[in-house]
């Protein structure tokens, strides 16, 4: 039998996407081997490769300056990598720090050449709970590039509102809440995030770049680093990790089968109101402590009276199916995530066992 799933990432996947893969396993389409053992460069992995381009460039309405791709390494690559391309000697990019994934961010960046804290809402004792304000940024209108964390997947807060930075180019780490809704995909010049929260298993990660900003990238920098040379190569200058894209493949299917993003983003917001409306009205109990503009709608963090009872929650829920719900290491609570592969009926069976779990030890 099949858990409910909560974990941050690697976190679960839609059914129908594995059940795919299941039936397609051993035989892909009729070829007498599995899609992992076909060559890189062959039709019947092409084929799979540009389908998970094109359902990712119609779902999110990609625009013909951007273009899609797969890149290994993760998101902690791409914090070295951002600034290798696109911060030169003599430059300066911005960062806006709002938790941890920030923070190993711009440290890697400072590795590279000059990076500059342009707002941060950390509190004295390190934690945040919120993401800044537009008037609480300090910009320097000639950055490389700002970058930003769209969702804070340990703090649990979310960017609701993208930060304007003028004509400044925005960089986003979007590992966490990529595609769970809609968004206007010009208004970034390079977007990555890891797949294995919100789009599919670990070992791939997606970027949506603006074409003529890595084409403007650092070319001093070794082939394999440079975003270029993927680009150029259609992400097939060496060997991908086809069978994470082919995973990627089936999400990206279901996600257009039952209805589009702007379906994922109705049920997301439901999901979000179901599980922070019985936080609020126990608060008495749980204790949410993100403030209610930054709440974010992929990881909702919280937190029980005692230590203890929150070992009691995290243990009576698995006892009830329910997985992944322990708080991330350093922080304890509970953090429960929700990204598009958690369905509403799911979070319902975790509200109802909050409501009981009051109940009882209220
Ligand atoms: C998980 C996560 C990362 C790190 O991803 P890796 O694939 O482990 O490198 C970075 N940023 C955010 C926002 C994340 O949630």
């Amino acid at each position: 039998m099949r858990v409910i799933n909560f974990n941050a990432g690697p976190a679960g996947l839609p059914l129908p996407a594995l059940e795919r893969a299941r039936d397609e396993l051993l035989d892909f389409q009729g070829s007498g081997m599995s899609v992992m053992e076909h060559s890189h460069r062959g039709k019947e992995y092409e084929s799979v490769h540009n389908e998970a381009i094109s359902l990712l460039t119609e779902l999110l309405g990609i625009p013909d300056t951007h273009q899609v791709l797969f890149l290994t390494g993760g998101a902690s690559q791409q914090f070295a990598q951002v600034p290798m391309n696109f911060l030169p000697p003599g430059a300066s990019a911005d960062y806006l720090m709002t938790g941890v994934w920030s923070e190993k961010a711009y440290e890697e960046a400072k590795l590279v050449g000059q990076a500059r804290i342009a707002a941060t809402t950390v509190l004295p004792d390190k934690r945040y709970v919120r993401v800044p304000r537009q008037d609480e940024l300090q910009l320097d209108p000639k950055a490389a590039y700002v970058h930003v964390t769209s969702n804070n997947t340990i703090y649990g807060t979310q960017w609701h509102r993208w930060p304007d930075v003028g004509n400044v180019p925005l960089v986003a780490d979007m590992s966490s809440d990529f595609m769970w809704k809609p968004m206007d995909v010009s208004r970034f010049a390079f977007i990555y995030a890891g797949a294995q929260k919100n789009l599919g298993p670990s070992g791939v990660l997606i970027a949506v770049a603006r074409k003529d900003f890595i084409a403007r990238g650092r070319k001093d920098i070794p082939k394999i680093f440079r975003y270029s040379t993927h680009a150029e190569n259609n992400s097939l200058y060496n060997t991908p990790p086809t069978l994470a894209i082919y995973l990627c493949r089936n999400v990206l299917a279901w996600a257009k089968q039952v209805g589009g993003v702007a379906r994922l983003e109705q049920w997301n917001r439901e999901k979000g109101e179901l599980l922070y409306g019985a936080l609020d009205k126990h608060a008495g109990f749980y204790h949410a402590p993100v403030e209610r503009e930054s709440r974010s709608y992929m990881n909702v963090v919280f937190k029980l009276p005692t230590p203890e009872l929150d070992d009691t929650f995290v243990a009576e829920a698995k006892k009830a199916g329910m997985v992944g719900l322990k708080g991330y290491r350093t922080m304890g609570g509970i953090r429960a995530s929700i990204y598009n592969a958690v369905t509403v009926d799911n979070v319902r069976t975790l509200v109802s066992f909050m409501e009981e779990f009051v109940r009882k030890n209220g």
